[in-house]
């Protein structure tokens, strides 16, 4: 979970509200105080948080607000600060579908670019673009072998060389070979040898000049803190067009601060990276990110995702109206879910849920759950899918043949059959004439 102790030291500061019956100007100070001190302990700048005081302090006049309308004014006083806190103010650039989009990967080495390289191309491949990868990492002996192992697994094309050891030579060469093959995004990968900011950034302009980025990301680690600051504002200056990727935000307690400092120099927070799996990348919005760190849930993002991916449930929908819902439905739910991600950062898009996302556990495990299941699906008849299920309850055979068919036990079929059957219940409560949405629909 993404900066788990700020948002529990947050939300627990916060909740204190609901507690209280009466809110004065003491209550507001000590509220604020937690607030602040939260921040202080995850790196946020000091001028940044007297800021957030002062501003928050402006925005609760208590003698203008009846006391039933204080609890709601000092939340939203205190949550519209937060946002105010991490938004850039400005947008990254957002490439379009037909045509060659080149996006120019720069960062020092260790902060997480040739992972992110990898993590971004997922993204965008997911969402419909045609994407392609570029190493022109030359330098770092095994940087093309990383480059190539991490897209290979995710099934990426990419481009690299051996032997060629000018990396605008690759960088040119890649980006050219692509953009005939048609690619909708070209990630190029440059050397983070330097732990020298300057020479990162002539090194960025030479490959830069040579393959005329649309858009240059600086990827930085989430432990540098508020140290942020320096590096996003000399990236700014040296590079036309640039945004950033915050990576390791899933460890590091001062996340925070390298958040707001970024967002005080004004240079658009692309994406975070929240783990070291390919999937955990998380578009950086700032109310959504204040409201999954407060666990308020996404809702936003939810619906954003459900359209990016086509979520369609309209066969599964009128099944239950009919008061059926077959295996197949479950199998079609299942892969919808996964298409929008691991399961842990679905669930903490919905309020309420954040807890769960913490209890689900490793995202791998989750995913190696579903991916299983989705293999007994797979060794099921086109007339078992389309069953309720009972079909195979009864005849033990059919459980044998699924189980072997998809490399997992009789147990794990069951299990599933038993899933199946709680929501084939609930179907039947649900749909058919005497069902609750037919009589939902006769009381309106
Ligand atoms: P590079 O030298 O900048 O190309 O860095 P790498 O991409 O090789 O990453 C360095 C290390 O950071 C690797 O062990 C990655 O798995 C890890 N890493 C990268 N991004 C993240 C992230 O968002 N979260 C976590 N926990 N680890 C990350």
């Amino acid at each position: 979970m993404v900066l788990a102790d700020l948002g529990s030291r947050l939300t627990d500061a916060i909740s204190n509200l609901s507690k209280t019956n009466v809110v004065d100007q003491e209550f507001v100070e000590s509220i604020l105080k937690e607030v602040c001190n939260a921040l202080l302990a995850s790196d946020v700048n000091v001028q940044l948080v007297v800021g957030l005081r002062k501003n928050i302090r402006a925005k609760i006049n208590l003698a203008e607000i009846p006391q039933h309308s204080r609890k709601r004014a000092v939340h939203k006083a205190i949550f519209d600060e937060l946002v105010a806190l991490v938004d850039c103010k400005s947008e990254p650039f957002q490439p379009k579908k037909g045509k060659s989009n080149v996006i120019m990967m720069v960062g020092l080495q260790g902060s997480g670019k040739t992972t992110t390289c990898t993590k971004l191309a997922v993204w965008y491949q997911r969402r419909g673009f045609k994407t392609g990868l570029v190493c022109a990492d030359t330098f770092r002996a095994g940087a093309f072998d990383q480059l190539k192992q991490n897209a290979s697994k995710a099934q990426i094309p990419y481009y690299g060389s051996y032997t060629e050891t000018d990396p605008v030579v690759v960088a040119k060469e890649g980006v050219q070979r692509l953009k005939k093959a048609g690619f909708d995004i070209i990630i190029v990968d440059t050397s983070g040898r330097h732990q020298q900011e300057r020479e990162l950034f002539t090194e960025m302009q030479q490959i830069s000049a040579a393959v005329k980025p649309h858009q240059t990301i600086m990827i930085l680690d989430a432990s540098i803190g508020q140290a942020a600051e320096s590096q996003s504002t000399a990236f700014k200056e040296s590079s036309d067009f640039g945004a950033i990727i915050i990576t390791k935000m899933d460890g590091h307690a001062k996340g925070g601060g390298a958040i707001s400092a970024v967002a005080a120099t004004n240079t658009p927070i692309a994406f975070i990276g929240t783990g070291e799996h390919n999937y955990d990348l998380e578009k950086f919005a700032p109310k959504s990110f204040i409201q999954k760190l407060l666990g308020m849930g996404d809702m936003e993002g939810l619906f954003d995702q459900i359209q990016t991916f086509n979520i369609d449930q309209k066969e599964t929908m009128k099944h239950i109206q009919k008061g059926i819902f077959t295996l197949r439905d479950l199998r079609d739910n299942m892969t919808n879910i996964m298409k929008m991600g691991p399961l842990s950062k679905v669930a903490g898009m919905i309020p309420g849920m954040g807890q769960l996302a913490n209890q689900l556990g490793s995202d791998g495990d989750t995913d190696y759950r579903m991916k299983r299941v989705l293999y007994i699906f797979d060794s099921m008849t086109e007339a078992e899918l389309d069953s309720d299920g009972k079909i195979l309850a009864s005849e033990p055979s059919r459980i044998m043949r699924i189980a072997k068919g998809s490399g997992t036990s009789v147990k794990d079929v069951y299990d599933l059959l038993e899933q199946q059957k709680i929501m084939a219940n609930m179907a039947k409560k649900m749909g058919g004439k005497n069902g609750m949405l037919n009589r939902m629909q006769q009381a309106k």
